[in-house]
């Protein structure tokens, strides 16, 4: 039997038996056969000993078992690793940042405690899918729509605690959350914002309660274990539509994102925008790269090939929702905006009143118009990958600065165009873009090598450009944390001054965003 490393088999064996006997036999989980399900398939180490691989697996289904749990676990020094529904892809998927760590996998709990389309909010446990969630909501006719994460089989709770992104105005997962019920280290229950109060009527509608705002140290953490979660929605929109902004050359990009910047602080667009090239598509095509490289095209060059081919070098579609006139005009005005660039060229997309059918061709309109979907992973040309994912600032500069420093370091690591995953921006969140690479992760040892060293030259050359990740996989939480540098890792020696104050025994998700419990503490890598 594996058992987590300092535990022995005898206290291990104790432990299991205490799992048991305070959630059911049948939902602790010990074969091989069924901890394999929850190793990372796409792991970077696969096959490797590194390969991440939990000790057990246990499935309360009620927040009195997850406490039970964790006092069990208090008592044996047994460490936990806490999945919503455990798909987490590209960043660990199930599978513990600790080897022997006890999955706590909250599946079961599955409910929707409630759903309000009068002021626009849903009140969840971990387990409820983005399906499950879409489902009650058609079920019951209500009038509220939900932001998936592409792809929709995750839950809404593990992607806003990950402050992962959709597509709809509400796609920045994190700032849709309001008010938290968390399991703490030792066992116990505590409510945060307006739930702090016993009988609050607006735990989920108003964010902050009294006194220090708590609810962001459960976020890419382990100080608690959320057994529930409210989350604002958008109120099912009358209309939607799409278009096509585009601009011809290479600096054109600068004046674009100005505008784009001002259009969405200014609220007058909403949604989750990718940058898209034409151009630089074609140049791949050819054997080129999406980067800027040392030895390649200079730009005049490559502005000429755009002219060559009528290729715009950027473009992006816009989508909107709301009543028709509204996201007509908003349109239009978008259009004016973008208009005073030279050789800016438009095109009017769709445009849905809703119930309408709608194209079923694009996996990404789905989940633009709230529908969960798994449509999203025909895009990934199959195949695992490992996620990058830095933010950098919403300008023309600094994509281009973006593409120059990594073409760079493709450059020097001699790496093949047809290796770069191409990162162009989206804007998951407010204010700041972010880059997603996915490095090709498979089941050539040697391929995931050159992977994880091109993943970690990647971390460090952001972090000399003054970027970081967002959000990391377990195998380099550590070296994401590392980059983290003011006044000698300040902010990691606060979250360990924490984490050894509300978890002395360190049993939760040790590891998680490169926070070790003190007695641990040597496992960083
Ligand atoms: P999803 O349900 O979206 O697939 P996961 O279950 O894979 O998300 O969770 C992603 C990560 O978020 C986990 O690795 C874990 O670190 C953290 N996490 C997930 N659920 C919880 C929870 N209920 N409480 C605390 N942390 C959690």
């Amino acid at each position: 039997m594996a058992t987590p490393p300092g535990v022995s088999e005898r206290d291990f064996t104790r432990a299991l038996t205490e799992f048991r006997n305070a959630i059911g036999a049948d939902w602790v989980f010990t074969s091989d056969e069924d901890i394999n399900l929850y190793r990372d398939a796409y792991s970077p180490f696969k096959g490797e000993a590194e390969d991440r691989v939990p000790s057990a697996a246990v499935a309360p289904n009620s927040t009195e078992q997850v406490q039970a749990i964790v006092r069990i676990a208090n008592a044996h020094r047994i460490p936990l690793w806490t999945i919503s529904t455990g798909r987490n892809l590209g960043y660990g998927g199930s599978a513990p940042a600790y080897s022997g760590s006890v999955i706590v996998d909250l599946k079961r709990m599955n409910r929707v405690i409630e759903v309000n389309d009068k002021t626009h909010f849903a009140v969840v446990e971990p387990g409820v899918s983005y399906f499950d969630l879409y489902r009650y909501i058609q079920e019951r006719g209500l009038k509220v729509w939900i932001d998936p994460a592409d792809p929709g089989w995750g839950s809404p709770v593990g992607n806003a605690l990950e402050r992962g992104g959709g597509r709809t105005p509400m796609r920045d997962h994190w700032n849709a959350v309001c008010g938290l019920e968390v399991v703490l280290a030792n066992g116990e229950v505590l409510r945060t914002g307006m739930g702090a109060m016993a009988n609050s009527e607006v735990w989920h509608q108003y964010k902050y309660g009294f006194g220090p705002l708590v609810d962001g140290l459960f976020s890419q953490s382990n100080f608690g274990i959320v057994t529930r979660m409210g989350l604002w929605l958008m109120p099912s929109p009358e209309a939607y539509r799409d278009g096509r902004v585009n601009v011809a050359q290479h600096d054109d990009l600068v004046p674009f994102m100005e505008t784009y910047a001002y259009l969405m602080n200014s609220d007058i667009l909403r949604g989750t925008m990718l940058l898209e090239s034409p151009l630089l598509n074609y140049h791949v095509t050819q054997g080129g790269s999406f980067f800027e490289m040392p030895n390649g095209p200079s730009t005049a060059e490559l502005d000429r090939l755009a002219r060559e081919r009528n290729l715009p070098y950027w473009s992006a579609e816009f989508r909107f929702w709301g009543p028709p006139k509204i996201i007509d005009a908003q349109w239009e005005y978008v259009k004016e905006k973008f208009g005073v660039i030279a050789g800016s060229t438009f095109a009017d997309g769709r445009r849905y009143v809703l119930p309408a059918e709608f194209d079923q061709n694009d996996p990404t309109l789905e989940v633009a118009l709230g529908i969960p979907s798994l449509g999203v992973f025909g895009l990934l040309q199959g195949g695992g990958h490992l996620g990058f994912s830095p933010i950098i600032p919403m300008t023309g500069d600094a994509i281009f600065r973006a593409q120059r420093a990594f073409g760079r370091l493709y450059a020097e690591l001699a790496l093949p165009a047809a290796n770069q995953f191409a990162a162009l921006p989206w804007s998951y969140n407010p204010r700041a873009l972010v880059l997603l690479f996915g490095l090709p992760m498979s089941r050539d040892k040697e391929q995931n090598r050159q992977s994880r060293e091109v993943f970690e030259r990647l971390v460090e050359v952001s972090a000399q450009n003054g970027w970081a990740e967002y959000r990391t996989h377990i195998a380099f939480m550590d070296k994401v944390a590392e980059m983290y540098t003011f006044n000698d890792h300040a902010m990691r020696r606060f979250h360990e001054l924490l984490k050894d104050a509300v978890d002395p025994n360190g049993i939760l998700s040790p590891g998680k965003s490169g926070i070790w419990p003190r007695r641990l503490r040597s496992n960083r890598g």
